[in-house]
């Protein structure tokens, strides 16, 4: 297989980062580069997905890691993954050696698994402001892309998710779903929630969306890009963090930031040697004045990883939130970033010194309590309609290829990737006969012969 043909055929599958980002593979891996890196240090707490993808596929993502080393040109294959995880370290070395890659065992720190944070501790180079690995000749893929990756080389399209359902829940565990799934069975396929009035996290509890009640969970389904489903009680320290508005941080920034910038020499994004100071955005915000100074602009350099609001703040300040808020607002007026881009190496010296420990982030989060808990595979859903989304990757949403009343069997494609555009193609996720098309294509189960 050439270097078209492989792009092709992961083109053809719809495969996208389903680290969280969604990026279209088939563009991402358009690139040369020296290094490819295979990502499985997932690295916010409670969540088992790359753990579950290296424990039943350790071999296909290795294989699908040396096809990219291959199409890409690239001299170094690197399995990534953290020391922590002893159950499936045994079968990523056979796999390594079998393929001839090398395997990186990592400290349990947060957030390893930020493919810019990986790329500086594999090989000591760090992603320019806003630049992604493949300008510091690297590509990073999440376990669970390699393992669709691995799917697409034989012809197979993207159709189902792992996700970990966990905290609040009675029976937490692994569910594999067709996509398109709603959240709420995945919930009660984890036997619902032990807490009665629960409130949901899509996603890790650092990085990870809200979703208020019951009643919003039931309209929201499984993506590629999704990965956790987290049930936590009600004013839970996550839901009362995700929920502050935003005038009331402009307040606490304004009345309670000591601009002592811890918020800063902790941020991974600093750490690495880019030109971020989160304090200098927490100072112009309080000020009100975010729109109007330079350093307002310096949100765009936010990864939204959460380490400052959840970890350096001593005043429990939300800097992440107000990055987050800041530039949305600049993206509205269309102003952009247009500082210094460059490596500074000297703020890369504490590095070592300032990752942060797993289980101290835990006892911050107000966690801890879920993370020992077991995550058995609890199998796979077979739902009686999924809603399939046509836009949740980055760039244009898909655009619909099948009418109301048409039949589609699962892998069949519903939605192609506009011309022109950048985007990634939808694929039934189950047998069935379509009864919506707007935003998403609903699809009924039904069995054919
Ligand atoms: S750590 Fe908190 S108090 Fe200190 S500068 Fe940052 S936002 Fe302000
Ligand atoms: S969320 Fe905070 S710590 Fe993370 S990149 Fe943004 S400013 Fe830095």
């Amino acid at each position: 297989m050439n270097r078209d043909e492989f792009i092709e055929m992961i083109r053809a599958a719809g495969v996208v980062g389903e680290g969280g980002a969604g990026f279209p593979a088939h563009v991402k891996y358009a690139g040369t580069a020296d290094t490819v890196i295979a990502n499985g240090c997932e690295c916010e707490p409670l969540l088992h997905t790359d753990r579950s993808h290296m424990e039943r596929n350790a071999r296909d993502i290795a294989q699908a890691l040396a096809e990219l080393r291959r199409a890409v040109g690239a001299g170094k294959g690197i399995f990534a993954l953290k020391k922590k995880q002893i159950g499936v370290i045994d079968k990523v070395r056979e796999a390594c050696r079998e393929f001839d890659l090398e395997m990186a065992l990592l400290d349990d720190f947060y957030p390893a698994g930020d493919e810019q944070i990986l790329v500086r501790e594999l090989t000591g180079r760090s992603v320019p402001a806003l630049g992604i690995p493949l300008q510091v000749g690297c590509i990073v893929a999440n376990v669970g892309t390699l393992v669709s990756v691995n799917a697409a080389l034989g012809g197979k399209p993207v159709t189902h998710k792992t996700l970990t359902v966990t905290g609040d829940v009675r029976k937490p565990g692994m569910v594999r779903a067709p996509v398109g799934t709603s959240m709420d069975e995945c919930l009660a396929a984890a036997g619902g929630t032990l807490t009665k009035d629960p409130v949901f996290i899509l996603g890790g509890p650092m990085m990870g969306r809200l979703v208020e009640d019951e009643a919003a969970l039931k309209k929201e389904y499984v993506a590629k890009v999704d990965g956790g489903l987290i049930a936590l009680p009600r004013g839970h320290y996550l839901h009362h963090n995700a929920t502050q508005k935003v005038e009331k941080m402009r307040r606490r920034a304004a009345a309670a930031c000591i601009q002592c910038r811890f918020c800063s020499d902790l941020c991974p994004r600093m750490l690495i040697g880019q030109p971020f100071e989160t304090h200098r955005v927490m100072r112009v915000f309080g000020a009100d004045a975010e729109m109007e100074s330079e350093s307002g602009t310096l949100a765009h350099l936010c990864s939204g990883c959460g380490v400052c609001e959840h970890y350096a703040c001593p005043m429990r300040l939300s800097p992440r939130r107000v990055n987050q808020a800041v530039k949305k607002a600049l993206a509205d007026k269309k102003i952009s970033y247009e500082g210094s881009r460059e490596i500074n190496e000297r703020r890369t010296q504490p590095r070592e010194y300032r990752k942060i420990p797993l289980a101290r982030l835990a006892a911050r989060l107000d966690i801890t309590r879920y993370m020992r808990l077991e995550t058995p595979d609890l199998g796979t859903l077979t739902p009686s309609v999924t809603r399939v989304p046509l836009g949740r990757h980055i760039g244009a949403p898909a655009k619909p290829v099948v009418n109301v009343g048409q039949k589609v069997r699962c892998g069949e494609c519903i939605g192609e990737i506009p011309k022109k555009s950048l985007g990634a193609r939808v694929h039934a996720g189950m047998d069935g006969v379509v009864v919506s098309v707007d935003d998403a294509v609903t699809i009924r189960g039904e069995k054919y012969a």
